[in-house]
């Protein structure tokens, strides 16, 4: 057997549960292993993730890209949303999320086009009719029409400052729609600066969840950002602005 077909995921359904109220079918589970070996075979052409270990890729991948569903209402969960999932990287948190909610629409953007090459391929082994990836620059596509204020959760994992996440995923929400950025340490000083940038991108901060993942017990916070009114028409200001001066 090789080393790749020996890296079995370990089964959490108690922490699933108890962490998410949620749990995932026999499919789903399959589906999550198949990523996962996935990953470790992209591995070795590009340099896709250094948490490579079952347990580890379970806690930082797969629990911690579901970890974002926990702020919202439960009747989203069952609903048809749009998703995008800006700096998706080797797809995540998308594609986790694109497995656990068939009924949402995923989309799965970056800038770099070798790991939107991985994704797509990702989506079609895995036969997924509800994903799709996109080469694009956040600060390019967020002013596109059809892309802009068109989707229901924005999301985003470490892209960049908070400010910065702010003026990438705001423009793609939808009035009434959230923008949800996945972080790690966090402080008032943090919500204070993140305030007023959020405030010039038509958003407002509405929950502040902190956890603590359930293997290794590192601390996150996860940000949820509902978007209020229309994003004035500057932002997002052109491609590296953001990242260079962040509001
Ligand atoms: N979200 C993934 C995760 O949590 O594993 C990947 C994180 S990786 C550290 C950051 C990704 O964001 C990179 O793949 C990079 O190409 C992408 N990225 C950075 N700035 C971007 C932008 N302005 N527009 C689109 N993608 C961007």
């Amino acid at each position: 057997m090789s080393q790749i077909e020996t890296n079995i995921l370990p089964q959490m359904s108690e922490i699933w549960e108890r962490s998410l109220d949620w749990q995932p079918s026999k499919t789903q589970e399959q589906l999550f292993q198949q990523v996962y070996q996935e990953i470790l075979q992209g591995n070795r052409q590009q340099n896709l993730t250094r948490i490579t270990t079952p347990e580890d890729f379970w806690e930082k991948h797969l629990w911690d890209s579901l970890s974002g569903i926990v702020g919202l209402e439960e009747k989203l969960l069952t609903q048809q949303l749009q998703l995008i999932d800006i700096g998706t990287g080797a797809g995540f948190p998308g594609i986790p999320l694109a497995i656990a909610f068939p009924q949402w629409q995923v989309t799965l953007l970056d800038s770099t086009r070798k790991k939107i090459t991985f994704v797509n391929n990702l989506i079609a082994k895995l036969q997924l009719q509800n994903a799709t990836g996109i080469v694009a620059r956040a600060e390019a596509l967020g002013r596109v029409p059809g892309d802009r204020a068109n989707y229901d959760l924005a999301l985003v994992r470490a892209v960049s400052k908070a400010a910065v996440c702010a003026e990438y995923s705001l423009p793609f929400v939808r009035q009434g729609g959230l923008a949800i950025l996945y972080r790690g340490h966090w402080s008032d000083e943090d919500t204070a600066s993140l305030k007023s940038a959020v405030a010039k991108l038509g958003g407002k901060i509405e929950l502040i969840h902190p956890w603590e993942t359930p293997l290794s017990k590192g601390v996150r916070h996860c940000i949820y950002i509902r978007k209020h009114s229309a994003t004035p028409k500057e932002y997002p200001r052109a491609v590296g602005i953001p990242d260079q001066q962040p509001l």
